[in-house]
């Protein structure tokens, strides 16, 4: 499957991201081979997270910007991190219908997040199937999300540059964005920016250029990011003047050493988070811990214990 997956066959892509997926234990060991297999090929794309409340266009603006790069050339995969699919069963993101035209190009492959139960299994793999995308060859990886929860800084975790995509506001108040989302993004994209909403996504758009030089600055930024600008995923206005903003940030990066040390450290903390939920993992599965496990949350529940007495009980009886 390596060497399929290597020349790029978007239906080998496909089943091999099902077989990172997969939590069967063979499955896990073939699919940590492939991926130790394709590590060496040494392709890198450019990973763009992209969040967005439900309803603001984030497949529009995918769709749009999507054909644009595939216009020039570029190959792009498209990947979903939806946690309310995992709780509703229903996923409002990744779906193909929602992206017509770029799923019939053969230079797209979009993927809709995986139904799992926690956040952690979304997050792993998330990243194995951003690995395999680059080892398939495409330039560019965009990972959507909708921003529940933790999913954001997750994504964020796992791309090289991260997007946010606004409405327009009504008022001129800003629309109680986190303030930690502020922080982590590199482009703010106000959409819908035509017809008679024009006009109040331009008055957003100052607010959050506004909001943005507030912020600390940041080493890994060039002058001027990050930015806030107006575009419409509708009309295609703006979609080009962004890319040229994320390759002259993704360009400034590399130049100046940020890149690679970003990927290093997302590697390492992704390493680190990849042992805690193995470790997780092997004492659920060991019965007798599983046991002590649970009959010391009761006692935490009913307030017997403290949740750091409780926790330094357990690990003693692992030594
Ligand atoms: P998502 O839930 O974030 O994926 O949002 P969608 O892409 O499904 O868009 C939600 C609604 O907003 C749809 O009715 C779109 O047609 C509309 N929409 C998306 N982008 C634009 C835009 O640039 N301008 C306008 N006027 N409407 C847009």
């Amino acid at each position: 499957m390596s060497a399929q997956v290597a020349a790029g066959d978007r239906r080998a892509l496909a089943r091999a991201i099902t077989l990172v997926e997969s939590a069967r234990p063979d499955h896990r060991e073939d699919a940590l081979a492939l991926i130790a297999a394709l590590k060496s090929s040494g392709k890198q794309a450019l990973r763009i997270g992209l969040s967005g409340t439900p309803g603001v266009g984030k497949s529009t603006f995918i769709e749009g910007f999507g054909m644009h790069l595939i216009a020039q050339g570029l190959r792009v995969a498209v990947l979903a991190v939806d946690p309310s699919s995992t709780r509703s069963g229903g996923s409002i993101l990744g779906d193909k219908t929602r992206m017509d035209l770029l799923s019939r190009e053969k230079d797209a492959f979009i993927r809709p997040s995986p139904s799992q139960s926690h956040l952690g299994g979304v997050a792993r793999r998330t990243r194995e199937a951003v690995t395999l995308c680059e080892a398939a060859g495409f330039d560019v990886v965009l990972i959507e999300t909708v921003g529940v929860g933790q999913s954001e800084t997750m994504v964020a975790e796992m791309s090289d540059l991260f997007i946010l995509l606004l409405a327009p506001a009504g008022g001129d108040e800003l629309q109680g964005v986190k303030r930690g989302i502020m922080e982590i993004a590199d482009l703010i994209l106000v959409n819908k920016a035509d017809g008679d909403l024009k006009a109040a996504a331009t008055r957003t758009q100052a607010d959050y250029a506004g909001a943005l030089r507030l912020l600390r600055k940041r080493a890994q930024d060039p002058d001027g990011f990050p930015k806030a600008r107006i575009v419409s995923a509708l009309t295609g206005l703006g979609l080009e003047e962004a890319w040229a903003d994320m390759q002259d940030l993704a360009g400034w990066r590399k130049d100046h050493g940020h890149w690679d040390r970003r990927r290093a450290a997302q590697a390492v903390h992704w390493f680190e988070e990849a042992v805690r939920m193995g470790l997780l993992a092997r004492l659920t599965s060991d019965p007798e811990t599983a046991r002590a496990m649970e009959a010391l949350s009761q006692q935490v529940s009913d307030g017997a214990v403290s949740p750091d007495v409780a926790a330094a009980q357990l690990l003693d009886t692992l030594r």
